[in-house]
């Protein structure tokens, strides 16, 4: 048990040291660590309830440019991003003062329709749109966000979850971050409407400040995940490109010693479509480089390569 809390101790650093000011911990993982503390101790801990981890200081975004913005990975996150405020209730409270509902431990069943492949979709959607877990945590006027784009793509780009731009408009990508995909898409000779483009979550995990995100809880992507699922069994794309690490935790399952910088440009399997691992655009805004978006550039050259897609000199020299 003590070197299980080592680890946990041991991975809090290295996000601390990357640069991780404030993280969520949901519900159950709180309890097990309570219970953990209390075997140590020869006492058994009752669960108490849930507390967002905080930082000292409200989060304020240095450029205003940052707020709403699109969300990224832990691995991937920049100092400034996403820290949570301190609560002194035990409850965590979204930025409205209300208490933040439990996610159900039970996930959603999907019984997809029979039925062509559009009418599936317009079932799934109708689904997802209309779940109530995903319209209680809404924040008010927001929208649940669900995957947009051609049912018959043979790319499915997926991200993490929406951002502010993405509750208000009700659509996955459309802030910052967004338009860094739609053009990475166009630099590979698609349109936005030739792919499809989905999310980890439904909905935009809520914050106890107005502004900057936070990553979906585990709670909150095992909740989500039967709907992205869904979705890709309706598509059936040839090739799903995650984006960042959430999504690749998301699609391929929590993995503590997995690290982008080696994953990355890398093939995986998601029920048998091939998944390709790459940064999430945010990362791509907040770090630049010629680096960044050359490795990012080589990813989008394998996955046009695995699908056949022509590739020309101009498209294979971007980054010569
Ligand atoms: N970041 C994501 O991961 N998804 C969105 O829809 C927007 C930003």
């Amino acid at each position: 048990m003590r070197s299980q809390i080592e680890s946990v101790i041991d991975e809090l650093k290295r996000l601390k040291q990357e640069g991780v000011e404030g993280i969520y911990i949901g519900d159950s993982t709180l309890s097990d660590l309570r219970a953990a503390v209390g075997n140590l101790r020869g006492t058994p801990v009752q669960p108490k309830e849930e507390k967002l981890i905080e930082s000292s200081k409200p989060f304020v975004p240095k450029n205003p440019a940052q707020q709403g913005e699109s969300l990224e990975t832990l691995m991937e996150k920049a100092p400034v991003e996403a820290k949570a405020t301190k609560l002194n209730t035990q409850v965590a409270l979204n930025q409205h003062g209300k208490a933040i509902a439990a996610i159900p431990e039970n996930s959603p069943e999907v019984n997809l329709p029979e039925g062509d492949k559009q009418a599936r979709w317009d079932a799934l959607k109708e689904l997802v749109l209309n779940d109530p877990v995903c319209r209680e945590h809404l924040n008010p006027g927001a929208q649940v966000v669900f995957g947009v784009g051609s049912i018959d793509a043979d790319i499915f780009f997926c991200g993490e979850a929406p951002g502010g731009d993405e509750e208000k408009q009700g659509e996955p990508f459309v802030g910052r971050a967004g338009d860094l995909l739609t053009k990475i898409i166009t630099a590979m000779g698609l349109a936005r409407e030739d792919v499809y483009i989905g999310n980890i979550m439904n909905w935009r995990p809520e914050m106890p400040t107005p502004v900057g995100n936070r990553p979906p809880s585990p709670e909150e992507m095992a909740y989500c995940l039967p709907y992205l699922r869904a979705q890709i069994e309706v598509v059936q794309p040839k090739l799903i490109v995650a984006l960042g690490m959430t999504a690749v935790n998301g699609l391929l399952g929590p993995d503590p010693k997995r690290r982008m910088g080696t994953i990355r440009g890398q093939f995986f399997e998601f029920n048998e479509t091939p998944l390709l691992v790459t940064y999430h655009p945010s990362y791509l805004l907040r770090y630049a480089t010629m680096k960044t978006k050359r490795l990012v550039w080589e990813d989008m050259l394998l996955v046009m390569d695995r699908i056949g897609l022509a590739i020309s000199e101009k498209q294979r020299g971007f980054f010569k």
